[in-house]
Order: structure tokens, then sequence, then C-alpha cells
């Protein structure tokens, strides 16, 4: 585990104190208290089905929330050692009444302190109902429900998903608020599957949103940023289940973008480009289809000169694929291709940090280019990059919003000083294109420069301070990337 001190003001990717702090647990156990009504609903309480996947696996957020200070790569330590693990709606509202400044913490997985704060943090761990409606076509789960949880549930009852992200592991909750997205030029991030939420305000009240009833606050709310309160429940569209079947070809030349990069990313329903910068080419492109029941899918063996893959292959060289979900164009439930790592492995790298910028679709390639530029200072840090697609959205604080999105991301290795003098970098090549910063990731922008990437900006921080006037919810990450200058 690392600390790295805050040498570089803004770069909020990183905790400025080097404390190594141990958890003081602050939790009560109260009996459980879910009241749900049962009919035409279905409903599962994720613990018991999924203990013994949460065994198997180190990573999801169900299972020991707070055993460890640290964020899910250990580059990040949380400023307090207080986590509040509250087991009912009764018990998040009482927390929330007690505490001054509180932040809930999700599964971890964000690389910087946007989950953090000096003095309360809250895991909604125990909150993992999961309540499908087949009649409005929704399923609404608790605010620590994670997609590992989720999606082996909703399969089974007939129903996925529009998308998810590369990694199951992380909560929904968690998930929204940082806008996280997979890929696919017609997929909106995961946020735009939201049509409701239950949140649990600063005075301890209950809020209830929805995208038909309040259409003036919801686009607000969605990509909340995990600041407009502690999100209890979650309600997502869902479709009927479907089947994936997912290749990589390997070897594209960058050349070919230029040309076909339109063609390259609507060739399957979710496609990713990986690269390392080098030698002007795409190492991998793994396209992910959706297939008719009953139809054999068909993958040529050819993309504009790149090969087919043979064999399972890990988006980072030199690692096993066994972590990987199924590929060779073999048909698997939605959920099991989608992301590209298995539910009980460990996905990516594990020890490694991660950025992304993301960037108006149309100016794809010229962004690309300007990236390409930094290979000699990108490289040696690197394990590898992957550029996505995103659908736009309407959501106020969304890296899509408004905008049809490419998606420039970076999977570092654990060089903590290194990465730091090359994001700044990436971010002059970037600026031209007004690229985002994933708001999860690692990032070196000023607030003065992110502010007008959000025309919506002045809405969210009125519509946060109406819910929160004394910034209860506010931590460092929040005062200096959207409150600062
Ligand atoms: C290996 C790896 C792969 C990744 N792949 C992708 C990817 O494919 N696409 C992508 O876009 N991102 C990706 N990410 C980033 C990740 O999806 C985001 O950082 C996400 O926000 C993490 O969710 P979490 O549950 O861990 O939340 P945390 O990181 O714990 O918290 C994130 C934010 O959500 C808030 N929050 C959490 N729960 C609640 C709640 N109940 N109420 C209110 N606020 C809440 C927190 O306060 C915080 O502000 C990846 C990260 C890792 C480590």
């Amino acid at each position: 585990m690392r600390n790295y001190p805050g040498e570089l003001g803004n770069l909020l990717g990183v905790n400025c104190s080097a404390i190594a702090c141990q958890l003081r647990g602050t939790a009560v156990s109260f009996p459980r208290d879910h009241k749900v009504t049962m009919d035409k609903r279905e409903f599962l309480k994720t613990s018991g089905v999924f203990l013994a996947g949460a065994m198997l696996s180190p990573l999801g957020s169900g299972e020991q929330p707070g055993a460890q200070r640290t964020n899910w790569s250990g580059n990040y330590t949380y400023s307090t050692d207080r986590l509040h693990q509250p087991q009912t709606m009764e018990e998040v509202q009482q927390v929330v009444k007690r505490c001054s400044k509180v932040r809930v913490l999700g599964s971890r997985h964000s690389f910087n302190g946007i989950a953090d704060s000096t003095e309360n943090q809250i895991s909604l761990a125990h909150l993992n109902q999961i309540v499908l409606n087949r009649e409005s076509s929704t399923v609404s789960v608790g605010g620590g429900v994670t997609y590992s949880q989720l999606a082996p549930y909703l399969d089974g009852k007939g129903y996925a998903l529009h998308n998810l992200a590369s990694l199951p592991q992380i909560t929904v909750a968690g998930a929204i608020a940082t806008a996280t997205h997979g890929s696919g030029n017609k997929n909106g991030n995961l946020a735009t599957a939201v049509s409701g939420l239950e949140l649990v305000t600063a005075d301890g009240e209950v809020l209830v949103l929805s995208r038909d009833r309040d259409p003036d606050r919801f686009p607000g709310a969605a990509v909340n940023l995990g600041s407009l309160g502690v999100v209890t429940k979650v309600t997502l569209d869902v479709q009927p289940t479907f089947q994936v079947a997912q290749v990589v070809y390997e070897n594209l030349g960058m050349d070919q973008l230029e040309r076909h990069l339109e063609e390259i990313f609507t060739g399957g329903y979710s496609v990713s480009l990986f690269t390392d910068w080098q030698n002007h080419r795409i190492g991998q492109v793994w396209v992910k289809r959706r297939v008719q029941p009953g139809s054999t899918p068909h993958f040529d063996p050819e993309l504009f000169g790149a090969k087919l893959a043979t064999r399972k292959l890990h988006p980072l060289p030199g690692h096993s694929a066994e972590s990987c979900t199924e590929q060779l164009g073999i048909p698997g439930p939605w959920y099991e291709r989608l992301p590209h790592f298995r539910i009980n492995f460990t996905p990516s790298s594990g020890a490694e940090l991660q950025s992304e910028y993301l960037i108006p679709r149309e100016k794809g390639y010229q962004a690309i280019l300007a990236v390409e530029q930094l290979r000699d200072q990108v490289t040696p840090h690197l394990f590898i990059s992957e550029l996505r697609t995103v659908e736009a959205d309407q959501l106020w604080m969304s890296t899509a919003y408004q905008r049809p999105t490419m998606a420039i991301h970076f999977t570092w290795k654990p060089e903590w000083p290194a990465v730091k003098n090359v994001l700044p970098m990436i971010e002059q090549k970037l600026a031209p294109f007004d690229a985002r910063p994933h708001w999860g990731k690692l990032f070196a922008m000023s607030a003065s420069r992110i502010k007008p990437l959000y025309p919506e900006i002045s809405k969210y921080q009125g519509f946060v301070a109406h819910y929160d006037p004394q910034g209860k919810f506010r931590n460092l990450f929040m005062e200096t990337n959207i409150y600062g200058a």
C-alpha cells in the first residue's frame, strides 16, 4: 500500500495525508427492517445468495466494507478511520443526522479522493435488496448493490441491463455517481439507465426523484458525484435478456482509424480498442455483438487488416486471459461478455492507476493522433490504453453531456511520480478537444479548466446547495474540482 504525499496541489488523484489509518469500527448491529411489498414484484436479498461469490472474490463491495482503509488499487488512503455501516434505512438517516461531514463509500474502485472524507464515511453494503418490477421493466437496487450481484440475478429472471463497465464488481450507486461507462456508439453511460433515485439528504430526510416526474431536477441527480446525499435506492431500466458473442482482432494499423473509425466502432454493440501507442497501431480490437437467439454469430477473419485472434487474450500484454470474459465468438449471457473481466477474478492488473479523458467523438481521430505524439513519455509507464465510445446524454455532470463521446483511457503502472508528470502533458494535448476527465480516475486539471466543460454546472451547484446548504457531503475533491478556482 502506498501513500503519495500531495506535492501537486491540485492533483486530487492523491490524498495529501500520509496517515496510515486503522479501522475503528463505529457501526452497531440492529435488526434488519426491510418491508417490501412482494405483489407482482420479485425480491432478492443478495447477501445470502452471493455469499459464495463474495467469499471467492476479494473485490465485491458487500463482503468486508471498511476492512481496508485504502481504495481498491491501494493508491489512495482514506483520511478517516470512521466508517459507518448502517443496516437499515432508518440507521442511514440517523448517521446522516448525527454527522456534520460525511461521504458515501461504494466498492472503493475510484482512483482519487472523490469518496473520501476527513470525518465520516458510510458504506451501504448492508442495503443490498434487489426488487424486480416486470410491469414497469425496472429493477430497484439498494445503495450497496454491485453489478456482480445484480447482473446474474437479472439474467436468471430473463432480464438485462443495456450495458456494463469493464468490470462488474462496482456498486450501481458508485458507478452512476461518476458517470461510469462501457462502450458502444448507441450506449449511454450506466447512469442513463437510471429512472428513479431515493436519497437521504443532509437533513436526514428522504428525497425521491423520478426521471418522468422531476424532469427539471433529475438530470442533476443521476451523475451526482456523491454530493447530493446518500443514495439508498436506484431504479434502473431493464430489457429482455440477450446473448453476446465477443471476438478480438489483433494488429490494426492506426491509419485505418482515419477513414474507418465510425465503421469500426459500429461493427459491434460494444467495441474497445487497445493500444500502447507504439508503432502507430492498435494491438487489439474487442468486438462484442448481440446474438439473435438460435443464430450463429459471424465474424469476418479480418477487420481492416487486423486478424481474428484464435486464442483468448488479456488486454494487458503478458497477463493471463483466465480473468477475461469468454471470447472466440462463443455466445453467452450479456453480463458474461459486456465486461472484459469475469466476476470472481481480479479485473485489469490490480496494482495499477487509471486516467481517462472524454472528448467529442467527431474529433476522435485527431485526439488520438495528439496523444500519440506523447508515446515516448506515455508508454514506459503504461500497461495499456483503451478507446471506447459513449452515446450523448442529458445528465448535467455526465462526461458525455450533450456529446457523442470517445473515451481515451490509460491503465498506468503503479508509478505515480512518473504518471503525475505525464498527465498534464496529455491534458495539454487534449485541451483543444475540450476533454472531460473521468470523475473517478486520476487527473491534474484545475477547476478553472473543468468548470467551463460543464454548461450546467451552476444548476448542479444550486441543486446540491438546496439539499445540502451546509456542505455536509462536500469533501476536498469537490472543494477543489467543482467549487475551486
Ligand atoms: C479495475 C477498474 C476498472 C474500471 N473500469 C471502468 C470502466 O470500464 N468504465 C468506467 O467508466 N469506469 C471504470 N472504472 C472506474 C469506476 O467505475 C468508478 O470509479 C466508479 O465510480 C467506482 O464505483 P464504486 O462503487 O467503487 O464507488 P466509489 O469509488 O467507492 O465511490 C465513487 C463515488 O460514488 C459515491 N457513492 C458511492 N455510493 C454512493 C451512494 N450510495 N450514495 C451516494 N454516493 C455514493 C462516492 O461518494 C464517490 O463520490 C474502473 C475502476 C477500476 C478499479
